[in-house]
């Protein structure tokens, strides 16, 4: 995979098309790619770009559990660019969806539009609040206190959650998964897919035939999620 970034690195921007493969019959559903999200963006409460959906099927004796990664599809068809009011929201030639949290307005259009729920609000909140520290406050506020006040390096912009900074803070504004554009741009693979311990998750260049995650979407297990909606996903499942 770091061989595929590397040449797609190599080649302009509007010959790319980021992709992402995400293999559910290997994923265990621990969740490190969440963790490792909301530490790589310096995520508040409440706001998830990656969330793994956990599901049980089957009928008692005979059940099992599905897990379910979902982070934004980036959209080739995005419904959540068109309604934005002000453009704040936009694809890049790479096809990453972008946002622009100087220009956003925070009036939440997209995350009615997305049909994949993949956008969320950053309404301010902070781990060192009352209600997010509980009994073991002590430990949450000194490590949450450091946590909050480092920058997100978003879209390869810096951005500082803490109090007064805004309009360059996220703060009231939508949210969502990036690709982790900001680390791709510095040659490394988005922090889900470096994480993920059970070798889950794959991340390339779908214009490169050449491409570990080409190779995968051509096989006949590789789906979209509700392709019925003409969004064109760029986030595909093997099942
Ligand atoms: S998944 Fe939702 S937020 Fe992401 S590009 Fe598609 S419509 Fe927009
Ligand atoms: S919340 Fe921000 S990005 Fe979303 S539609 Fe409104 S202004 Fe645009």
């Amino acid at each position: 995979m770091q061989r595929d970034l590397q040449r797609a690195l190599a080649k302009p921007m509007r010959e790319r098309k980021w992709g992402m493969v995400i293999d559910t019959r290997k994923c265990v559903g621990c969740s490190s790619c969440t963790v490792a999200c909301v530490m790589e963006n310096k995520l508040p409460p409440g706001v998830v770009y990656r969330p793994v959906i956990d599901t049980e099927v089957g009928d008692y004796p005979n059940v099992t559990r599905k897990f379910l990664a979902r982070p934004c599809m980036q959209c080739d068809s995005p419904p959540c660019v068109s309604v934005c009011p002000v453009g704040a929201t936009w694809k890049r030639e790479d096809g990453i969806v972008e946002i622009d949290y100087n220009a956003c307005i925070g009036c939440r259009y997209c995350i009615t539009a997305c049909p994949y729920q993949a956008r969320t609000f950053d309404f301010g909140e902070n781990w060192t609040d009352p209600a997010a520290t509980g009994k073991d406050g002590a430990l949450a506020l000194e490590t949450g206190r450091r946590y909050q006040t480092e920058p997100s390096f978003e879209y390869g912009n810096e951005w500082t959650r803490a109090e007064g900074v805004i309009p360059r803070s996220p703060v009231g504004n939508a949210r969502k998964c990036t690709f982790c554009a900001h680390r791709l741009q510095a040659e490394m693979l988005p922090a889900c897919v470096s994480t993920c311990i059970g070798r889950a998750t794959f991340f390339g260049d779908l214009n490169d035939p050449r491409s570990l995650v080409s190779e995968l979407i051509a096989r006949n297990n590789a789906v979209r999620l509700k392709e019925e909606l003409g969004t064109e996903p760029k986030v595909y499942y093997l099942v």
